[in-house]
């Protein structure tokens, strides 16, 4: 992840995945502060959701002028398609964790493949997504029952919506429009995991 102030001009960047020595770091094209652009050029600087197909992302890249050569847009067809079902899978899943109603069917299993979609796809910018809807799972899977007899009465449900939450806050989520909140909610369920709304909703 990475965050450009405009204010400072400070550049800060935050790895959500360990780094070999080496290794080459790429960033994705994407306009983050389109308060300060003047609206009539903001049309130009699109954000590439790197949830979209690839057809979608090379369109939106042509504003940048150039064609993308990494290995994920120069994937073969086939290992394309694969890659884009498991990213609308993504979607569904996080769709269906993000349903609060009694007939959903999210579960922390489903968080936890989740958290496997995004590792298998790389997309390490935006799983502090996916950890947050770990953390509310979890959250909601736990109990007070589950900690009984456990180190501090906690019990590992909990633990992992914490261990969730933290990792959330620490990395950051690119739901637009929508980080500081969440990064806030995040922080209090970490915090106090009891207290949240998310607690027990679906244990
Ligand atoms: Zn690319």
């Amino acid at each position: 992840m990475y965050h450009h102030d405009p204010e400072t001009l400070v550049h800060s960047t935050i790895a959500a995945t360990n780094i070999a020595e080496g290794e080459e770091i790429t960033i994705t094209c994407e306009y983050s502060y389109p308060h300060i652009i003047p609206p009539t050029l903001l049309t130009y600087f699109t954000d590439i959701d790197l949830l979209e197909p690839r057809e979608k992302r090379l369109e939106l890249l042509q504003v940048w002028g150039f064609s993308c050569t990494c290995p994920q847009c120069k994937l073969s067809n086939h290992a394309n398609l694969a890659s884009e079902a498991r990213v609308a899978k993504i979607g569904r899943y996080q769709n269906m964790l993000a349903d609060w109603s009694s007939s959903s069917g999210g579960t922390p299993e489903m968080a936890e493949e989740l958290m496997k979609l995004y590792e298998k796809e790389k997309l390490w910018s935006a799983i502090g997504t996916g950890h947050m809807y770990a953390a509310l799972a979890w959250n909601a899977a736990a109990s007070v029952a589950d900690g009984y007899g456990k180190e501090g009465g906690v019990g590992e449900k909990e633990k992992r919506a914490v261990w969730h939450a933290r990792r959330s806050v620490e990395i950051g989520t690119l739901a637009s429009g929508a980080v500081e909140n969440n990064r806030k909610e995040m922080s209090q369920l970490a915090e106090k995991p009891r207290e949240h709304w998310s607690w027990g909703l679906r244990a």
